[in-house]
C-alpha cells in the first residue's frame, strides 16, 4: 500500500492510529463528491451497469453494494469505524443490542448447543437466553460469580460461548477477561463480551483474549438516548457468517440510525472520560453521606475488583449504584424528590437517570433470586450524565435530605 492510499484508507492501517483518530476518521472513503463528513445513504437499493454486473453481485462474484439489508454504505462506515476502535477485524450493525445478540447466538448454533453465562446480566438477555432459545434446543448454565473455575466446571462438550457483561448492572461487579478467556481458550470454545457499559474507550474486550464483543449502541455509542442500535464485532469469518445470516432474517440497522451513532462515536472517549470523572465525584461524596449503606463503584478503592478495575479499565465508567439505610421507602422518596435526575430504566446518555432497580429492571425476578443478586430494596442506579457535577450532586443532596 502507497503513503497516499493510506492517508485515506484509515480503517487499512488502524493498528497504527490513536483511539481518537479512528474515532472521527476510521472507515470513511470520500465519494467523488468529496464531501468532508459521511453522509446518510438514505437508499434501499443500488442500482447496476447491466445484467451481468447484477447477476455477478447477487452471485457474489463480483463485489459492491446491492440492498440495505446488508449493505448500506452509511452502516458500512459506521461497521468499519466500531470494528476499527475495538480493535477486531469486523463488525456487522444490527437494529437493536439485542437483535445483535440473537444474531450471534442464531446465526451460529445449532440445536443442542450450549452457552454459558451469568444472572447479573441485562434483563432482556436473561429472558432471550432463558426464555426463547430453549425453543429452538439452545440450552444455558448460569454462574453465580466471576470465579474461572466455576464457568470452566459449567462448561460441556456442547458449549459453544462464556458470555458476559462487566461491570455488571447494577451492582458493578467486574469480570476478569483475561481469566475467562484462557479458561474459554483452554476449552476451545469463544468469549463474548457485551461491552455496553464500558465501550472500547475504556475497555477493548478483543485484547485481552475475548472472540466477540456485543454492542447496545442504544446507550453510550449514541450517548444522547435517541436511537435504537447494535452490533457484534469479531473476526472477518464470524462477521462474514452473520451476514450471510442476516441476508435472510433482517433484523439490519437503519442508515439514518447509523449516522446518529457515527456522530455518537466522535465524541465516545472524551464523554466516557467525564461520565467517569462525574460518577467518581458522585461516589465519592455518596460514600460518606450519613443515609448511604454501601456504594457500588468500580473506581472506589472499596469495590472488592477495585485493583482488576484500575488494570483492565481506562477509567471507571458512568455507572454506580447505592444501597440506602431506609430500604424501599427511602430509594422510592429519594427517586421522587429529584428534580434534576431523569426517573427512567435507561442508561447511557448524557443527562443523569435514576432507576429503583428492584421494583423496575429486577422486577420480574423472584424475590430470592433478587436478594441472591444483591438487588436490595433500598438500592438505587445511577447512570451519571454530562451534567455540572455540583448540580447533580445538589440534586440528591436535597432529595435525600428528605428521607
Ligand atoms: C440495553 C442493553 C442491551 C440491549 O440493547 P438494546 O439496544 O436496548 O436492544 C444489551 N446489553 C446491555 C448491557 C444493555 O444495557
Amino acid at each position: 500500500m502507497t503513503s497516499t492510499e493510506k492517508s485515506t484508507q484509515p480503517n487499512q492501517a488502524h493498528n497504527a492510529l490513536g483511539d481518537e483518530t479512528l474515532a472521527v476518521r476510521a472507515g470513511f472513503e470520500r465519494s467523488s463528491l468529496m464531501e468532508h463528513a459521511e453522509p446518510i445513504f438514505a437508499t434501499s437499493s443500488f442500482v447496476f451497469n447491466s445484467a451481468a454486473e447484477a447477476a455477478a453481485r447477487f452471485s457474489g462474484d463480483e463485489e459492491g453494494l446491492l440492498y440495505a439489508r446488508f449493505t448500506n454504505p452509511t452502516v458500512q462506515v459506521f461497521e468499519k469505524r466500531l470494528a476499527a476502535m475495538e480493535q477486531g477485524e469486523a463488525c456487522i450493525a444490527a437494529a437493536s443490542g439485542m437483535a445483535a445478540i440473537n444474531l450471534l447466538f442464531m446465526g451460529t448454533m445449532r440445536a443442542g448447543d450450549h452457552i454459558v453465562c451469568t444472572r447479573t446480566m441485562f434483563g432482556s438477555s436473561v429472558n432471550q437466553i432463558k426464555n426463547f432459545l430453549p425453543r429452538y434446543g439452545i440450552e444455558a448454565s448460569w454462574a453465580n460469580s466471576f470465579d474461572p473455575a466455576e464457568w470452566a466446571s459449567l462448561i460441556t462438550d456442547k458449549t459453544r460461548y462464556l458470555y458476559l457483561e462487566t461491570p455488571t448492572n447494577p451492582l458493578t461487579e467486574v469480570a476478569d477477561i483475561e481469566a475467562m478467556a484462557a479458561v474459554a481458550k483452554s476449552a476451545g470454545v469463544k468469549l463474548v463480551v457485551d461491552n455496553c457499559f464500558c465501550t472500547s474507550a475504556l475497555l477493548k474486550p478483543l485484547t485481552l483474549g475475548a472472540d466477540v464483543v456485543i454492542h447496545s449502541a442504544t446507550k453510550y455509542l449514541d450517548g444522547q438516548g435517541r436511537c435504537v442500535g447494535g452490533a457484534v464485532v469479531g473476526s472477518a469469518e464470524l462477521i462474514e457468517e452473520l451476514t450471510s445470516y442476516m441476508r435472510s432474517i433482517g433484523p439490519c440497522m437503519s442508515p439514518f440510525n447509523a449516522w446518529v451513532f457515527l456522530k455518537g462515536l466522535e465524541t465516545l472517549s472524551l464523554r466516557m472520560q467525564q461520565h467517569s470523572r462525574n460518577a467518581m465525584v458522585l461516589a465519592k461524596w455518596l460514600e460518606s453521606h450519613l443515609a448511604v449503606q454501601k456504594v457500588h463503584y468500580p473506581g472506589l478503592e472499596s469495590h472488592p475488583q477495585y485493583d482488576l478495575a484500575a488494570k483492565q479499565m481506562q477509567a471507571a465508567g458512568g455507572i454506580l449504584s447505592f444501597d440506602l439505610k431506609g430500604g424501599k421507602e427511602a430509594a422510592w422518596r429519594t427517586i421522587d424528590n429529584t428534580k434534576l435526575c431523569s426517573v427512567t430504566g435507561n442508561l447511557g446518555d448524557s443527562r443523569t437517570t435514576i432507576t429503583h432497580n428492584a421494583s423496575t429492571t429486577h422486577a420480574r425476578i423472584s424475590a430470592q433470586d433478587r436478594a441472591a443478586s444483591g438487588v436490595t430494596p433500598g438500592l438505587i442506579r445511577l447512570s451519571v450524565g454530562l451534567e455540572t457535577v455540583e448540580d447533580i450532586q445538589r440534586d440528591l443532596e436535597q432529595a435525600m435530605s428528605a428521607i
